[in-house]
């Protein structure tokens, strides 16, 4: 199992009590032994402080933990105090990101896309981080098709991303496809698939319209069968995404990324059927 690349994500947490709940969830997690514990980063950089707090919070516990980072609404200036002060804490891995601006607040900052801020790290920073990026396997929603999101994927690994995450899906061969596409684009590095376990029926229809993953019709069928009826939702989903994961790393995935919603038991329910 650990021969793969596995990481875990959280959120920020905004009170005290999340903190804590989420420093529990974290070191049952950690019996998982993930490669690294990522740390999402709010639209705009509104968590920017929760962020590194978590981080730092993680990294203190001895474990490898990795900040994102989104460029939309920032300035050079801003992005560089950011970057500065990852690397005063020796962070050396981060997750390059244009992110998105809540409706209304248009585009604004000074990059517009995330291959700008990948160079912009690099020419900033050098070699100090490992930077990983967002890949779609079922194209990007703002894309103006599949292939020019594929160049634009490109683009942005050739500034000098070291590796990618998938969001999530639920057609594994969406993924093969992209990856294959990716390979004969000459991207040669690793494109961990993002997985998104499915234990709420509704949360997950929102989410998923709002970044255009595809809930296959068969799955939307079956979740919207049970109802209420949670504890039908969640075997369900345990077996779904437990299989589409067993497919990924047989047909070559070089690692996954779990959606962790700041919840250990679906995503280590998963990770006990994949030993
Ligand atoms: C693994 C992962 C982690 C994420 N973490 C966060 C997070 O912490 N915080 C957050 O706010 N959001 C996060 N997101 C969501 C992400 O910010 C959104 O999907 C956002 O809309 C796009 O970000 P990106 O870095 O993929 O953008 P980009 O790669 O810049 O792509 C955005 C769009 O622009 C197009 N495009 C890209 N480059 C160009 C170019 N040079 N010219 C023309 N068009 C271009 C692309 O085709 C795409 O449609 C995450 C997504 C993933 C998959």
């Amino acid at each position: 199992m650990n021969q793969h690349n596995f990481s875990i994500e959280f959120f920020p947490p905004k009170t005290a009590e999340g903190v804590e709940k989420l420093r529990v969830t974290r070191n049952k997690l950690a019996e998982l032994q993930p490669k690294y514990f990522s740390v999402t980063f709010g639209a705009g950089g509104t968590t920017q402080q929760g962020t590194l707090d978590t981080v730092v919070d993680i990294r203190r516990e001895g474990f490898e933990a990795a900040p994102h980072l989104s460029c939309v609404g920032g300035t050079r200036d801003s992005i560089r105090q950011i970057l500065q002060q990852y690397q005063a804490h020796d962070i050396r891995r981060l997750v390059a990101l244009r992110g998105d601006l809540p409706s209304g607040y248009g585009m604004g900052g000074e990059f517009r896309y995330a291959n700008e801020l990948v160079e912009f790290i690099r020419a900033e920073t050098g070699d100090w981080f490992h930077i990983e990026v967002a890949a779609y396997p079922e194209m990007h929603p703002q894309a103006r098709s599949p292939q020019d999101d594929l160049q634009n994927f490109v683009r942005k690994v050739k500034a000098g991303a070291n590796s990618a995450i998938t969001q999530y899906f639920y057609n594994a061969d969406a993924y093969f496809r992209f990856v294959e596409e990716a390979h004969k684009q000459g991207v040669d590095v690793p494109v961990l698939a993002g997985i998104m376990p499915i234990t709420n029926s509704s949360q997950l229809q929102r989410f998923s319209e709002m970044c255009g993953a595809e809930i296959p019709r068969w799955i939307r069928l079956k979740l919207n069968s049970y109802g209420d009826d949670s504890a039908s939702i969640k075997a369900f989903g345990l077996d779904v995404v437990s299989s589409m994961c067993e497919r990924l790393l047989a047909g070559g995935a070089p690692g996954l990324h779990f959606y962790s919603l700041n919840q250990a038991a679906p995503t280590t329910a998963i990770w006990k059927n994949l030993i």
